[in-house]
Formats: C-alpha cells, sequence, structure tokens
C-alpha cells in the first residue's frame, strides 16, 4: 500500500500581514522573516483583514514606541474575533525586553520571538497552531542570517537596506538596544557582496549597509567598514552607497578617504552626537567628548567638502541643566545640521541610567527643551536647503511625488528630497536637476536637459 504525502507546497498558502515599528533594522529584520516564512508556505499580504497570522515587529527604544504598539494589539482584538484562528505573534525588542510578561499582560498574543530567533518561527508557529503559547527569546553570539535572501516588502525596486552587523555592546547608559539585541557580530562580506551585486542585477541604484554602528564592522579575515564600502561601492559607479549608523568615537579618517575615492558613496554621514555637553556626553558614556567630535566634523568638512551633516539628539537627559541644553543648541548652530531625529529623553528599565541616575528633568521642562531643539534645527535645514538654491545635484529617481503624477521625486547624493517636473524620466534614472526653490524638507528643481 502506499501513503499519500501531502507535499507542504501543495497545501494552499496562509497569509502573513507585517507590520514594522522602529529603525530601518527592523525594516531590514521584517523582510528576513517574511524570507523565512514564505519558504514555509506562507504569502505575504498587505490587507491585514485577510491574513492568518499577524506579526508586529517592534521597538522598544522610547517608552511612546511601546505604547503605540500596545494600542495597535488591542485594534487586532477585532481580527481574532472575526477570525478563530488567527495567530498573533510579537517579534523583535519588546518581545525580547518583556518576555512571558507580554504573554501575561496581552491575551491576544500567541507568540513572542525576540530578533535573533527567526529560524525557529516555523516551530514556534505549529506550537501556537495546537493553542498553545510559544515563546524563543534566546540571544545568539553569532546569528546573522547571513543566507538568507530577504524578501523585498513595500520597495520600489530602487533602494535596498543590507543588514551588515547586528546588536550593540557601546551601552549608552540611557539605551536599551544591548539588551535587546544582544552582542555586536558582523555578517560575512561575501553575502553582503553577493546580495548588493543581485540587488543591482535587479534594477536597484542605492543600498544602505545599516549597523548599530558601522564603524566597528570587522570581517573574519580582519577587514574594517572602510574595505567593505570601498568593496560595495565597486561593484558598479551607477550603485549609490550609504550607510547608517557611525558612532563619532570610532568615524575613522580612513573611512573618509574611502568616501572621498568614490564619487558613489553618498555625501552623507549620520553622526549622532546627543549632547553638546561634556557633562551629560560623559554621564551618558558616549566615549568621546565636544571636542573630539567637532575635530570629526572638521576632518569631514576638510577630506568631503560639500558633505551633509545629519544627527540624532536627546533633550532632558537625567540632570541635564539649561547650562548644558544651551552647549546643545550651540552646537548644533556650529555644525549646521541639514537634517536632525530629536527625542525627549526616556527612562528604559534595566539601563544605567535607570539603575544609577534620576530622570529629574520635569516633563514640561524636556518639552521645551525638545521644541527649541526642534525650532532650531527647523531653521538650520532651511538656511541649508536655500544655500543650495542655484546648484545642480544628480538625483536617483525614487517615485513620482506625493502631490503630482507629474513631478517625479528623488534624493540628491547629500540625501536631501528633490522634486521636479518629470518630462520623460522614470523612477530608477539619474538625473541632474538645478535647484531653483526650496521648504525646510525639499529642494525643487528642473531638469537640466
Ligand atoms: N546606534 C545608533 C547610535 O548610537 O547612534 C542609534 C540607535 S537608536 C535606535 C536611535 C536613537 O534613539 C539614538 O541615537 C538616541 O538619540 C535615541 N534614543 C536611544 N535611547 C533613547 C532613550 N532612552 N530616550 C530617548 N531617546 C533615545
Ligand atoms: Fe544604543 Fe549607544 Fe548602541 Fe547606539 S551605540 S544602539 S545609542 S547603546
Amino acid at each position: 500500500m502506499t501513503t499519500h504525502k501531502i507535499l507542504p507546497e501543495l497545501e494552499p498558502k496562509r497569509k502573513l500581514y507585517i507590520e514594522t515599528y522602529g529603525c530601518q533594522m527592523n525594516f531590514s529584520d521584517s523582510q528576513i522573516v517574511g524570507s523565512i516564512m514564505t519558504d514555509n508556505n506562507f504569502e505575504i499580504t498587505d490587507i491585514i483583514a485577510e491574513a492568518d497570522l499577524i506579526f508586529v515587529n517592534t521597538c522598544s527604544i522610547r517608552d511612546n514606541a511601546e505604547k503605540r504598539v500596545r494600542a495597535r494589539l488591542q485594534e487586532f482584538k477585532r481580527y481574532k474575533k472575526m477570525k478563530p484562528g488567527l495567530i498573533i505573534g510579537v517579534l523583535g525588542c519588546m518581545a525580547e525586553r518583556l518576555k512571558s510578561q507580554l504573554l501575561e499582560e496581552e491575551k491576544m498574543v500567541d507568540v513572542i520571538v525576540g530578533p535573533d530567533a527567526y529560524r525557529d518561527l516555523p516551530r514556534l508557529l505549529s506550537i501556537a497552531e495546537t493553542g498553545q503559547k510559544a515563546i524563543n527569546v534566546i540571544l545568539s553570539a553569532d546569528e546573522t542570517y547571513a543566507d538568507i535572501n530577504p524578501v523585498r516588502l513595500d520597495s520600489k525596486g530602487i533602494s535596498a537596506f543590507i543588514s551588515i552587523m547586528r546588536g550593540c555592546e557601546n551601552f549608552c547608559t540611557y539605551c536599551v538596544v544591548p539588551f535587546t539585541r544582544g552582542k555586536e557580530r558582523s555578517r560575512n562580506p561575501e553575502t553582503i557582496l553577493t546580495e548588493a551585486k543581485e540587488l543591482f542585477n535587479s534594477g536597484y541604484r542605492e543600498v544602505t549597509l545599516l549597523g548599530q554602528n558601522v564603524n566597528s564592522y570587522q570581517s573574519e579575515n580582519g577587514n574594517g567598514f572602510a574595505q567593505l564600502m570601498a568593496s560595495v561601492a565597486e561593484i558598479d559607479p551607477r550603485l549609490r552607497v550609504r550607510f547608517a549608523t557611525s558612532h563619532p568615537k570610532d568615524l575613522s579618517d580612513e573611512l573618509l578617504n574611502t568616501m572621498s575615492a568614490y564619487p558613489n558613496i553618498c555625501r552623507s554621514i549620520h553622526l549622532p552626537v546627543q549632547s553638546g555637553s561634556d557633562k551629560i556626553l560623559k554621564l551618558m558614556n558616549r566615549k568621546y567628548d565636544r571636542q573630539w567630535y567637532q575635530g570629526r566634523i572638521e576632518a569631514i568638512r576638510t577630506i568631503l567638502p560639500g558633505c551633509a551633516l545629519s544627527t540624532d539628539i536627546i533633550a532632558g537627559f537625567c540632570s541635564e541643566t539649561e547650562e548644558d541644553h544651551k552647549q546643545t543648541l550651540e552646537l548644533m548652530e556650529w555644525v549646521g545640521y541639514d537634517y536632525a531625529f530629536m527625542f525627549k529623553y526616556s527612562e528604559r528599565a534595566g539601563t544605567t541610567a535607570e539603575k544609577k541616575y534620576r530622570d529629574d528633568v520635569d516633563e514640561l521642562v524636556k518639552s521645551r527643551r525638545l521644541k527649541e531643539i526642534i525650532d532650531l534645527q527647523q531653521e538650520l535645514s532651511y538656511r541649508s536647503n536655500l544655500a543650495d538654491v542655484g546648484k545642480t545635484f544628480e538625483v536617483l529617481v525614487e517615485r513620482f511625488s506625493k502631490k503630482s503624477q507629474k513631478e517625479l521625486s528623488g534624493r540628491n547624493s547629500q540625501n536631501k528630497m528633490v522634486v521636479f517636473p518629470r518630462h520623460n524620466f522614470n523612477p530608477g534614472d539619474y538625473v541632474n536637476v538645478r535647484i531653483s526653490s526650496c521648504t525646510t524638507a525639499t529642494l525643487k528643481g528642473e531638469a537640466v536637459i
């Protein structure tokens, strides 16, 4: 007698809906999850109501990021009522931080998976399908998902992220990342290059190499980040290369010189400063002071003239005085950032700041300082854009503009958004655009034909 085995591929595919919160790293991880799940007979849907499985890839960096996810989980109850077999999974940093506590607090959740356990998803789902709760939050010292080819979700096929390392061991005192993402580890360079080449060959024209601190990338053969950047840039001059994030303590001249040698490495550096006060930088355990940071900015200006600078700033960290805050504003002026991500300090359980310092800046004072920082940045961004009026930039077209099908939008090497009339150009084209006007957020111009 022959037994008939139903091959998994012959079963109808089930539908997975993934929602992602937080940093670019999380978006990149969701693509790895997408790949693991499509290999296991799921297909991805962007219609939540038809999903058999909902994943939320979460962020823990600030309290409000977690609150948003909790509120969203409440909304999922409705879908579970409509479809009783529906499985809900919480992935990423919140899963890692809260572990089984999250299963107790949020009854609608079936599966909890930390950022290093995505390969275990098929097994965890088979447990959840029997009605039991399933959890894996084991952190790994070596998981890089190097062999997994990410499924490109929500992408227009022009620009892609490539994760080159995972984890962080810098232990800035305010930050939860070392606890939720574990030890720092670098991905093997061959797999990074293969992924970048495949993206280029399938029409992508920009890759962003991702890690919490890309400057400390180290391959097994001892090559560092500058060599990796050079190898990716050499794939093709038409492939733009970006990276995020650099830690100021180890942004090297070697990297700046490599950038200068390759025009397709974009002239834009994100260099989070966090604060302009030496006292606060020390309490944050950032391992550089204001003078060091200014020295790095001067090196960028010398080696890479015209390079755009962006940053992250935290307002109202423990014991921050008006004088400390003023120093942050002054440093922002001195650098003249083109762009910034600005946050109010949010205390995170388990961090050194939570254990050792008092979160003693009044909420209203934090809000006022953050507003002053944002207002100044608006002015700096506008000034920087105004200085570009009259210049011509090479723009990589990404899409039709939000306002009109007759306009295209894309970025210049400095990562500024440029909008211009379409003519016969299309997404993926490189177009020289002469800038004629600007707002705080956008440059506007005409193609130079
Ligand atoms: N690894 C990157 C670095 O060090 O530059 C940044 C990673 S983190 C996802 C992005 C930003 O979130 C940080 O640069 C910091 O400004 C902000 N951040 C981290 N922890 C925070 C906290 N507890 N409260 C407010 N902002 C925080
Ligand atoms: Fe967090 Fe600091 Fe690591 Fe960035 S470098 S992820 S801020 S601990």
